[in-house]
């Protein structure tokens, strides 16, 4: 049989990828269920060949293995291209005497995987904007990629605690940063901005700290050296405070190192109006991914089929984009939930009272929207 030119380069074109599901806890497992059924549509449409691998995190692997994050776990992340995770925790588990927390889960996936970066999106729905605790003029339109330094700083340095002579303490922790690390999150967010506006805010405390001064000296070499044709631009992360929620849409790409990433992209999450909305990911040089929606394992409602399963399907887009290198079906995904969005179908956390889906009514729409396109 001949093989048309156009088949052959379709085929060239077609992926094949094995992903993690680890839905873990509480609605993680509900909104991964809609995600996956996303996924599965893309490889459908587009001519891919996805497979599915899943493992356990969190409480409900503790309950099977007793570790929160099992080797078994770990091997199907590490055979994998891209890794999506619910949530993790559950008031079952909070035993504070309890030789492990499901928490424990998350941190060492990060850590046995060297995910350095952690990537998040800050975009305002133009359908949800009322719903922002901000002024609507302020918001609208607000679209920012943050990228947050995630296994070096304060929180990684060394640290301690001493009793002084007089009986009180003292205590102490580390901010710590090297070249090198400074180097490789610059790097993701230049190359991110080549594919926005063009344009990073690097954040730091360089009038005061020394490893600021580092930073700011290693993002001007690694910018002007690698990325001449991005437009840059230093703010105090005090300032930055500020701006962040009288200015949101001056900002395209923005990287700092950890604690100020911490505190800055939950000051973020708030823009939008909904954590239900918003994913992250998580990356390394090399390897697997890692994509999960920001919000927790939401034990009050788990069970119920009301959960917003939107941040989870948003974090299966940023999964093709960044992992898959899939960028036409991650904007195929997320027109979808703008669509539906649009359309004024609300999950209960996002609906002010009024009427609402369940959570798999909403994954239904949004495959429905996906396929109409
Ligand atoms: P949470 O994000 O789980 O819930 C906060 C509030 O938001 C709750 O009222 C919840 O019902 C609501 N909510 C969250 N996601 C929602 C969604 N998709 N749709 C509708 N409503 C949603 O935070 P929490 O209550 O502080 O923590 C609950 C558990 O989750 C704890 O055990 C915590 O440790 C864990 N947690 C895990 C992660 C993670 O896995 N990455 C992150 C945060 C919290």
């Amino acid at each position: 049989m001949k093989l048309s030119k156009a088949y052959l380069f379709e085929k060239a074109l077609a992926v094949r990828a094995q992903i993690a599901l680890l839905p873990g806890d509480g609605i993680g497992v509900e909104v991964v269920a809609e995600a996956e059924k996303l996924l599965q549509a893309v490889a459908k449409k587009f001519g891919h060949e996805f497979s599915f691998v899943r493992g356990l995190i969190g409480g409900c692997a503790i309950d099977a293995t007793g570790e929160a994050l099992p080797d078994e776990t770990l091997s199907i992340c590490r055979a994998s291209q891209a890794i999506l995770l619910g949530a993790v925790g559950g008031p079952k588990w909070d035993n504070p005497s309890a030789k492990t927390r499901p928490e424990a889960g998350l941190l060492k996936i990060r850590k046995e995987l060297g995910l350095f970066a952690n990537v998040r999106p800050i975009k305002a729905s133009p359908y949800l904007v009322q719903a922002s605790p901000l002024k609507t003029e302020i918001v609208a339109g607000v679209d920012i990629l943050f990228f947050r330094e995630l296994t070096g700083g304060l929180y990684f340095g060394e640290s301690g605690r001493k009793t002084n002579p007089d009986g009180s303490e003292t205590a102490f922790n580390t901010m710590i940063y090297s070249t090198y690390e400074i180097e490789r999150i610059v790097r993701l967010a230049g190359q991110a901005a080549r594919g926005r506006r063009k344009k990073v805010t690097s954040v730091d405390k360089a009038n005061v700290l020394e490893v600021s001064r580092l930073w700011r000296q290693t993002f001007d070499r690694v910018m002007q050296a690698e990325f001449p044709d991005v437009q840059t631009e230093h703010v105090l992360i005090d300032a930055m405070a500020m701006h962040l929620i009288s200015k949101p849409k001056n900002f395209d790409v923005v990287v700092t190192e950890n604690l100020f990433g911490d505190i800055l992209t939950d000051e973020g999450s708030m823009l939008p109006g909904s954590m239900g909305l918003l994913p992250s990911a998580s990356l390394g040089a090399d390897g697997p991914g890692l994509y999960e929606p920001i919000h927790g394992s939401a034990p009050d409602i788990a069970g119920k089929g009301i959960a917003n399963p939107l941040a989870t399907i948003l974090a299966a887009a940023m999964l093709l984009r960044h992992s898959l290198h899939l960028e036409t079906e991650a904007v195929a995904i997320e027109k979808a939930v703008d669509h539906v969005l649009s359309r004024g179908h609300r999950t209960a956390d996002i609906a002010g009272g009024g009427p609402a889906v369940s959570t798999v009514r909403m994954g239904e729409l949004v495959l429905e929207a996906f396929l109409a396109v």
